[in-house]
């Protein structure tokens, strides 16, 4: 690591107060940097995890405080400035400072984007902001909250991670929930058809009705309710409509400052933008990843955003090593846990192991193990998934036979990989 006492005196800025940025801060402290650390944030809140958002804030009976990632006391300790309620406008690039809508302009030394995403907004007649609700922030939270009352009918557009999240959440609090999916199954391409289908399973178990496979015509009003109609003429007569389509990175920021966006702000395997002083991290940049002969992926997910935030914090500092943590993603969904490791569709091959009434399905390309994925008890899932996933970091070529067999242990699978090593 480099001497950090050269970026004393403009210091260390990050814009985006979530995951990634409250992540970053803490690791520069941690790393020892000793300058200014400033960490704006858009949101009038101390940094919150989101994953909570589409579960426990859903469901639990009193309104819920938001989980805060960092509070003021430690924000205080570690020396972290942190301005909420600020909304960073522009970047000066040649003069190396930042430029708020409250009219301040902050100098860095280093700056890191960590803007995250937003919601996708459906474009369809009748779809409006006073009738179709979206979830990305606390506030968010709370209005759905509100709208999801005991008795009352939901329609969730979009079978993705979070519309069967709050599909579930929106069944605990005693709604009746239909998801409507517009392609042929729920969850898209990154989780493997078998799996997506016992998720399905157990929410129609649960009493959720799914709908895939037929597009949206249009929403509707009826006295007081809404209704949703599909291509296919059915109306779904509803209290409340909730789209769950996917996020779009928040790039508008890095864009007007002439940085390159590919689906993201663009970045290297170090998490460097095309500035070498200006890097991003989390939902909103692309990454090529090593592991998978660097295919430029974008990641929602929470522990990529944690495992980014930390290391650009560590590149900040002068650390060159490539991010090349093996990407993981999980999802509550009911009472069970979906799991993925790695990249399932990667794999051309997969291999199953029962793991007692739950499957873990192993994805394989040209013999080696590419991703993993499972849907089940968390206590049957997460230590599998873990080893799987050491595996894949390993770049490990397990016997077929051996993955599918559940006598054979994943860790002896792992400690032959050592040997060989
Ligand atoms: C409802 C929900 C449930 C989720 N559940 C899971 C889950 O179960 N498992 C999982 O792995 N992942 C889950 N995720 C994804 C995970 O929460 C995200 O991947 C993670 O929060 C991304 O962190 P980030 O720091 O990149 O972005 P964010 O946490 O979104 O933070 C970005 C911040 O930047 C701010 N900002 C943007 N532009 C500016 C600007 N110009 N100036 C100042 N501030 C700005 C935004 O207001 C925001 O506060 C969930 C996400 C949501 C929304």
């Amino acid at each position: 690591m480099t001497d950090a006492s050269s970026h004393v005196a403009r210091g260390m800025v990050i814009v985006g107060a979530g995951e990634a940025g409250a992540r970053a801060a803490m690791t520069l402290r941690e790393a020892g940097y000793s300058g200014t650390v400033t960490l704006i944030g858009e949101e009038r809140r101390l940094p919150y995890e989101r994953p909570p958002l589409s579960k426990a804030a859903m469901t639990a009976v009193e309104e819920p405080a938001a989980a805060t990632i960092l509070s003021e006391a430690q924000l205080a300790d570690h020396g972290i400035r942190h301005v909420p309620g600020v909304l960073v406008t522009g970047i000066d690039r040649s003069g190396h400072t930042v430029l708020c809508d409250d009219r301040t302009r902050i100098p860095y030394a280093k700056l890191l984007l960590t803007t995250g995403a937003r919601p996708r907004r459906l474009n369809l007649p009748g779809a409006g902001p006073d009738n179709v609700l979206y979830l990305r922030d606390f506030s968010d939270a709370l209005a759905m909250r509100t709208r999801l009352q005991p008795g009352r009918r939901l329609v969730v557009i979009g079978g993705g991670f979070i519309g069967l999240e709050i599909a579930g959440s929106a069944l605990a609090r005693g709604c009746s929930v239909t998801v409507v999916e517009m392609a042929p199954r729920i969850l898209g391409r990154a989780v493997p058809a078998a799996v997506a289908a016992t998720v399905a399973a157990a929410h129609e178990a649960a009493g959720i009705r799914i709908i895939a496979g037929v597009g949206l015509a249009r929403i509707e009003r009826e006295g007081v309710a809404e209704v949703v109609v599909l291509a296919d003429g059915t109306r779904l007569v509803c209290d409340a409509i909730i789209a769950g389509i996917g996020a779009i990175p928040e790039t508008a920021l890095a864009e007007r400052a002439g940085l390159t966006i590919e689906n993201g702000i663009r970045v290297d395997e170090r998490l460097v933008t095309d500035d070498a002083d200006i890097l991003a991290a989390g939902d909103c940049c692309s990454f090529p990843h090593p592991l998978f002969g660097g295919r430029r992926l974008r990641l929602e997910a929470w522990r990529n955003a944690q495992d980014q935030g930390r290391h650009a914090a560590r590149v900040m500092l002068g650390a060159t090593a490539a991010f090349d943590a093996v990407p993981w993603f999980w999802s509550d969904q009911h009472d069970q846990t979906l799991q993925i490791a790695g990249l399932p569709d990667e794999g051309d091959t997969v291999v199953t192991r029962d793991l007692g009434g739950t499957t873990l399905h192993f994805h394989l390309r040209d013999g080696r193990l590419v991703g993993a994925s499972a849907f089940g008890p968390i206590g049957k899932v997460a230590r599998e998934i873990r080893l799987a996933e050491m595996l894949i970091a390993r770049r490990a070529h397990p016997p077929e036979t051996a993955l599918a067999d559940p006598l054979v242990k994943l860790k002896a699978l792992l400690a032959a990989e050592s040997l060989a090593a």
